[in-house]
């Protein structure tokens, strides 16, 4: 008995991806379809060659918000949360984890909800 897929099988599976909704997307989530999309590529490039395509988006952020379309400003949100959560994952970090840690329980600077610190205080 045969255990092993056809090509043919093989490749329908490939690409047989279920579409995400932003709707229930939750952080988790993220990080797992980054790593399913791209783990094996971020390994190989690793974290620091990683860390300037991230920075390299976060430049292209910037210009969307100086004079891009809605839909170009969206897209760039897009490319710098999933480089996020592609570094996120090369150092095996749990990012709704660190956020619930930091952020659910008020203002990590001063315990408020909303924050009370002065404006010119990075909380
Ligand atoms: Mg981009
Ligand atoms: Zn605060």
């Amino acid at each position: 008995m045969t255990c092993f897929a056809s090509d043919r099988e093989r490749k329908r599976r490939r690409f047989d991806v279920v579409p995400l909704t932003g709707d229930d997307l939750t952080l988790t989530e993220l990080q797992r379809v980054i790593r399913d999309l791209y783990g094996a590529k971020d390994q190989r490039r690793g974290v620091e060659g990683t860390f300037m395509w991230f920075m390299e988006e976060v430049g292209e952020l910037a210009a969307a918000l100086r004079s891009g379309t809605h839909e170009e400003r969206a897209a760039e949100f897009a490319d710098v949360l999933a480089w996020l959560a592609t570094l996120a994952n090369g150092v095996n970090v749990d990012l709704g984890a660190a956020v619930a840690a930091k952020y659910g329980a008020g203002c990590p600077g001063c315990r408020q909800v909303p924050c009370s610190c002065g404006l010119a205080e990075k909380p």
